[in-house]
């Protein structure tokens, strides 16, 4: 081991400890803290990310790395590790102390007053907090700076090194397309089957997500599985990955969709070696390439064909009232029938990136001082009715309905969206890669995909940028076709409509 790394290791291991103590505070906020700890719970928090920010920012730790990049004796992965230390070094120099502070303090109060706003369908009781956070994130960006305009900084945040006009690009491709073969397909669509919306006892839900994300390979000795309001997973720290579900009597196959999507997302973090756990380098900072692997798993494994005919049988011995006399085909069709509806997170994958397209449209008006916070409700529902063509009608299920801005998590939406069109192009790689894929989810066997993507993807941990690594996966640049093309031929077949 070189001698300047030596000395800077001790530094990396308490940042990535301190890092470890907030995310177990976070998930202990989402699965058991009672809503009354939220205030105390807000002051720790606030603590422990003033401290890791003065750590991450002190002038010592400056001087450890400008030591580490001048030395050629540092090993690739090392070299790696400090590129990234030093970015995130830069960036955190650059936001004075008082402001993480404040910031950490005034998003945990807002994310409080959402948990109030969203049930009392009352915008105001929000509205305070979020123009703050505002207020605050764009002091932060303005701080950290940017190239071509205030939104770049927040972005960097979830998928780093991308522009926002890369991400525009994307969209203005994507939406204009996107929109007909909606239409088409939703207009085809016809009536919700019944058995989506019976009855189901969530003791047998819960029993049957329990053996299907063991069976994906989501190492249950190496991990929690628990429930919260709004599923999710994270990486507490070497050999502890959680991830949530929900589950609801009528809602079956949002327990289902939810587990496999979140076992995605874990099953990328449990592949992340070992040996980087806990380094610069074993974070995975690309938020796009990491709802990819939710994203297949959810999308293009759980909803495709051949696994749904295997999950049947499986579904139907715990309810064999319920869905005895189901055939696989109409399992199928049912478990992708779209609609246009007004939440997000119940979307299917026909209309779920247009809910995005809005969010994004309004989080570019916000940060470009084109719209205020007191205007979002209405230009919400504004742009629902644009890009959905249906108009919420109270808050709740409006402006309300994503926690995502009262935590100050602007710039996250779009890597939804990255992660869909990821998804969609590599699993498109991944069946021509391994031939027989198709017949191995059928047999429910998940074991050869799970393999291509650890060797592609996971075992790179956060060495480098989520679109080097995809698309070199894919083995060409990032674009809209594959998830169109996805879209119109699982539709047609479904439907038989032409587009
Ligand atoms: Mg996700």
């Amino acid at each position: 081991m070189s001698e300047s790394w030596g000395r800077l290791q001790p530094r990396i291991t308490e940042l990535s400890d301190l890092s470890s103590a907030l995310r177990l505070l976070g998930w202990d906020q989402h699965v058991m803290m009672p809503v009354a700890g939220g205030p105390a719970r807000a002051s720790t928090v606030a603590t422990l990310q003033a401290i890791a920010h003065s750590r991450l920012s002190s002038p010592e730790l400056g001087e450890l790395l400008a030591d580490a990049e001048a030395d050629n004796s540092l090993g690739e992965d090392e070299r790696a590790s400090v590129n990234l230390l030093s970015r995130d070094h830069e960036k955190a120099t650059r936001v004075p102390e008082a402001l993480v502070r404040e910031l950490a303090e005034v998003e945990a109060l807002s994310f409080q007053a959402w948990t109030q706003a969203r049930p009392a369908n009352d915008f105001s009781i929000l509205e305070p907090h979020l123009s703050r956070v505002v207020a605050l994130k764009k002091e932060a960006a303005d701080a950290i700076g940017w190239e071509d305009e205030r939104y770049d900084a927040l972005l960097d945040d979830y998928e780093p090194g991308m522009a926002t006009r890369t991400v525009e690009a994307l969209f203005d491709k994507l939406v204009p397309s996107l929109r007909p073969v909606t239409e088409t397909i939703l207009g085809a669509a016809g009536e919700r089957p019944l058995f989506l919306t019976r009855t189901y006892e969530v003791d047998k839900q819960e029993s049957f997500c329990v053996w299907l994300i063991q069976m994906m390979g989501f190492d249950l000795s190496e991990g929690r599985f628990d429930v919260s309001p709004h599923p999710f997973t994270i990486h507490i720290g070497g050999g502890d990955v959680r991830q949530t579900t929900r589950y609801e009597p009528k809602a079956l196959m949002m327990s289902i969709r939810g587990s496999m999507h979140e076992t995605g997302h874990a099953l990328y973090e449990q592949g992340v070696p070992k040996e980087m756990v806990g380094l610069p380098i074993g974070d995975i900072r690309s938020l796009g390439l990491h709802e990819s692997q939710s994203r297949i798993w959810e999308i293009q494994v759980g909803m495709g064909r051949a696994f749904v005919e295997f999950m049947l049988p499986h579904l139907k011995d715990r309810f064999p009232e319920e869905l005895g006399r189901l055939s696989p085909d109409e399992f199928y069709r049912g478990v992708n029938h779209p609609r246009r509806s007004l939440i997000r997170i119940q979307a299917d994958e026909v209309t779920y990136n247009l809910h995005i397209a809005l969010r994004l449209e309004l989080e570019l008006a916000l940060f470009r001082d084109e719209l205020s916070v007191a205007e979002l409700p209405e230009a919400f529902e504004a742009a629902m009715e644009k890009h959905l063509g249906i108009r919420p009608d109270d808050h709740a299920d409006g402006v309300l309905q994503d926690m995502h801005w009262a935590v100050g998590g602007f710039g996250y939406f779009p890597t939804y969206t990255l992660g869909t069109l990821y998804a969609a192009a590599l699993f498109e790689r991944a069946r021509s890669d391994l031939g027989d894929l198709e017949q191995d989810l059928r047999n429910g066997d998940t074991s050869p995909l799970l393999a291509w993507l650890r060797d592609k993807i996971h075992i790179h941990g956060g060495r480098r940028s989520g679109t080097e690594l995809a698309e070199q996966a894919i083995g060409a640049p990032l674009g809209v076709e594959a998830f169109l093309d996805h879209l119109k031929k699982k539709y047609a077949e479904i439907y038989d409509v032409s587009f």
